[in-house]
């Protein structure tokens, strides 16, 4: 590593890949993209497990965008397998819509809403709530106490270790109410998965002669050796100011795969158990892989407190610190940050890659 590089990129997600692709391609500049795992592609890496089966390592990862820049950019990469995401969420004993639709409504209470019935019924339950202050409010104002019972109240308990009125509205926010049977997880523009996997899709992005890849690197073991004359950041801010201002909350989660010797198992791709278990969900990625094979492998996911760093954590306490590195963040002149953990921002994979491609444009054409 003795030659110098313009760049030395932290992180090989979907925000440090798509900055080095750029910068490589259009400014023609040396990048050293590293990466403390042993593969590129950050939280949404997929491989061949021992059975064949194609499966995601750090839970399912479905694209979606209504972005049209994000959309035509990933195209250079990948050709889409047109998946549409649905999930059912496990309450009583039957397996129900989720996000909350009128079949939800209907098969949980045995009615016979229509649209308007439904509109009716959720207007009689749900709870004035004036001004919304968390994730319990979001909920409650739009469905009720019963639906939020049933539905968010224990499964964001598991996920985030705390009820929905303790953080921001943000989470649950994400989850959106339907009147009608639609019931795509999503309501995107685009949707879907690389039809060979994301691995490829970010080994034909970081193909450049001008990229050179560090794996198994924590970039503090090497910065005094290297010679560069910019850093992009992309992993934990926290860890970056070596924790200055104290640490920033991270959720984590335990993955555990099982490979079964039949061809489904579950109906859909996601299950989420709210109320039975100690996990969140089961995912069988053949659904939205589309992969042809007699056997299958799914994957409990067990939130954690301590372990890899997955989910920032939308509370207040948190924002607060936060801001504190945001202001040192801000101080760097040939420091820039972005991705999710750096922007301690609940991102999906397209506002990683919309905000990758923003920060590329910034340095690409300075304001003055
Ligand atoms: P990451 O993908 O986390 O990449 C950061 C990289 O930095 C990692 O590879 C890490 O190893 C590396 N790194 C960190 N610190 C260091 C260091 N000190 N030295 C070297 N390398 C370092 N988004 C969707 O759009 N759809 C989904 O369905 C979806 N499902 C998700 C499910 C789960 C369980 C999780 C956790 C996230 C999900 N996401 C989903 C969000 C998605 O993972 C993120 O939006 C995306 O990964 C953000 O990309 P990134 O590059 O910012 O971060
Ligand atoms: N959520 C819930 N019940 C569900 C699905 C989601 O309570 O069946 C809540 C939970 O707090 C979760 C949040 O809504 O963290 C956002 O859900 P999403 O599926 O967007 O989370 P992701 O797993 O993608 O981070």
């Amino acid at each position: 590593m003795a030659k110098r590089y313009d760049y030395l990129v932290v992180g090989a997600g979907f925000a440090g890949s798509v900055v080095s692709e750029r910068l490589a391609t259009e400014l023609d500049k040396k990048v050293l993209l590293v990466d403390k795992r042993n593969h590129t592609g950050g939280n949404s890496y997929d491989y061949y497990d021992d059975a064949g089966v194609l499966v995601h390592k750090y839970g399912a990862h479905i694209f979606h965008s209504n972005h049209d820049d994000v959309w035509r950019y990933v195209n250079r990469f990948a050709q889409w397998n047109g998946y549409t995401h649905r999930v059912l969420a496990y309450v009583d004993g039957l397996k129900l819509p989720i996000p909350i639709n009128l079949t939800t409504v209907n098969t949980l209470l045995k009615k016979d809403f229509d649209e308007q019935g439904l509109r009716d019924y959720l207007q009689s339950v749900r709870l004035n709530i004036g001004q919304i202050k968390n994730s319990r409010d979001v909920v409650v104002s739009q469905v009720g106490e019963f639906l939020y019972e049933k539905f968010f109240k224990n499964y964001t308990f598991k996920q985030w270790g705390v009820l929905p009125d303790a953080l921001s509205p943000e989470v649950t926010k994400r989850i959106p109410l339907r009147f009608n049977t639609d019931d795509r997880y999503f309501g995107d523009k685009y949707e879907g998965l690389p039809v060979d996997g994301f691995f490829k899709l970010f080994d034909r992005m970081l193909a450049h002669k001008n990229i050179t890849i560090a794996l198994n690197t924590d970039y503090k073991k090497i910065i005094n050796d290297v010679k560069f004359d910019n850093l992009i950041y992309t992993g934990p801010i926290d860890y970056f100011f070596d924790n200055m201002h104290g640490e920033l909350p991270y959720r984590s989660q335990r993955f555990e795969f099982e490979t079964l010797d039949r061809e489904y198992y579950q109906e859909v791709a996601v299950v989420n158990y709210p109320n039975d278990y100690e996990f969140t969900k089961i995912t069988e990625s053949k659904h939205f892989t589309k992969q042809i094979h007699p056997k299958t492998t799914i994957v409990r996911e067990f939130p954690e407190a301590d372990g890899e760093p997955y989910y920032p954590v939308p509370m207040d306490s948190a924002a607060a610190i936060y801001e504190k590195y945001k202001k040192e963040a801000d101080k760097l002149k040939t420091v820039h940050f972005a991705g999710r953990l750096d922007q301690y921002k609940y991102y999906n994979m397209d506002q990683a890659v919309k905000r990758a491609l923003e920060l590329f444009n910034s340095i690409a054409a300075p304001k003055k």
